[in-house]
């Protein structure tokens, strides 16, 4: 029998879901509304520092619902780095927006503030600011949000923080994202910890996260019958999914350590083979190292990323290319850009390794073996 297949980052669970579940159902509970879901927020604004938050279906739900509160129109600029999964900008295309993509920093792969910064003075000078920076966090490692922060402030720019990848992941000591006006989170199967699917949008301002409770729930006013000034979304999450994510969030800390060791354990083991490096720790910052990144220099490796992809596919390994950068993207080929050279380079060499926290040390060790063996220098 071949052995399993290693797959990138599948859900990790802890044992105690059934149970959670359980005890919603015996509440009755089970629609998006009730105490599950306000246990769930508490959760989230425990485990982040977010004062204000709202459980939602999806991180990209999270998102629509920022880009709605802060009143993104058709025409609008909205800026985002180019490194990134499509949800970060969709929702704001899907509303009419026009997409930028900036190149991020090479020494943190993030958003590169002082591009930002030129960029929005020159953007002044053409008097078309954008709407909206979106910040987003990669594999783990916050953006350079303080940065990004002191970019935006002269032109009140207003900043959201895509931190899908940074749940558990810190800035200057505190949560990533905490400091954006809105920030939008994470729980699909995938993430460092998750709820079956689902998310959250977190703020330190109540009146952005009561918009968003509004919007999220259809934008039902105040009245007996159904009474609305505005069209919303039903974007609640689940009671079942929250018990879930509950249950889930109790293990963030163990999931963090665990993804560092993993990361540091392939550090070890692969450092010396020519032509691999590993992605960067930011100076200001902990990584959670949700995704293990990898960055191979086929003349000096001797083989080039596909290839050591496709020698860890046939040994059974599931390893992905990094984000393809949105402004190659063929549905952005006439979004304007800045930049974009980073961004390629970390596409054309960059690969991420298994990393699931459920994964065994002899897993690891195959998926290390694989990669040694693909070296052909
Ligand atoms: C996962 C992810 C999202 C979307 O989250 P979903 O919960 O899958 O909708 C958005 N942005 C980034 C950067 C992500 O990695």
């Amino acid at each position: 029998m071949p052995p399993q297949r290693i797959h990138l980052s599948p859900p990790h669970l802890t044992g105690h879901e059934a149970a959670a579940l359980q005890s919603v159902l015996d509440s009755g509970w089970v629609a998006p509304a009730g105490p599950a879901i306000a246990t769930f927020e508490a959760a989230i604004a425990a485990a982040t520092g977010f004062r204000h938050v709202l459980a939602t279906a999806s991180g990209t739900a999270a998102l629509h619902l920022a880009f709605r509160v802060l009143d993104i129109a058709a025409g609008d600029e909205v800026w985002a780095p180019g490194f990134t999964f499509i949800a970060t900008v969709a929702p704001a295309v899907q509303m009419g927006a026009v997409p930028r993509f900036l190149d991020v920093d090479p020494a943190c792969w993030t958003l590169d503030p002082h591009l930002l910064r030129h960029e929005l003075r020159a953007a002044a000078r053409r008097g078309r600011l954008p709407r909206a920076v979106v910040a987003v966090d990669i594999y783990g490692q916050s953006a350079e949000l303080d940065a990004i922060l002191d970019a935006c402030r002269p032109w009140d720019v207003p900043v959201v923080s895509d931190s899908a990848e940074g749940l558990g992941a810190t800035i200057r000591g505190r949560h990533a994202g905490r400091g954006a006006r809105i920030a939008a989170l994470s729980f699909n199967g995938n993430k460092i910890v998750t709820a079956g699917g689902g998310g959250a949008l977190a703020s330190d301002d109540p009146l952005y996260v009561a918009r968003a409770r509004h919007l999220a729930h259809q934008a039902k006013d105040p009245a007996p019958h159904y009474q609305h000034t505005a069209t919303g979304h039903s974007y609640g999450l689940s009671s079942l999914l929250a018990a879930f994510g509950t249950t889930q969030l109790a293990a963030l800390g163990a999931r963090v350590a665990a993804r560092r060791a993993i990361f540091d354990r392939y550090r070890a083991a692969l450092s010396d083979l020519p032509g691999i490096s590993f992605m960067p720790e930011a100076s200001w910052g902990m990584s959670t190292r949700w995704l293990t990144g990898i960055l191979v220099d086929p003349a000096r490796f001797g083989a080039d990323r596909e290839m050591l992809r496709q020698a860890l596919d046939l040994a059974g390994i599931e390893s992905r290319p990094m984000w393809k950068p949105l402004p190659d993207q063929p549905v952005f080929r006439d979004a304007p850009r800045a930049g974009g050279a980073i961004a390629a380079a970390l596409f054309a060499r960059g690969l991420c390794l298994p990393s699931g926290t459920g994964m065994a040390e002899a897993d690891q060790d195959r998926v290390i073996a694989t990669i040694r063996g693909a070296c052909r220098a």
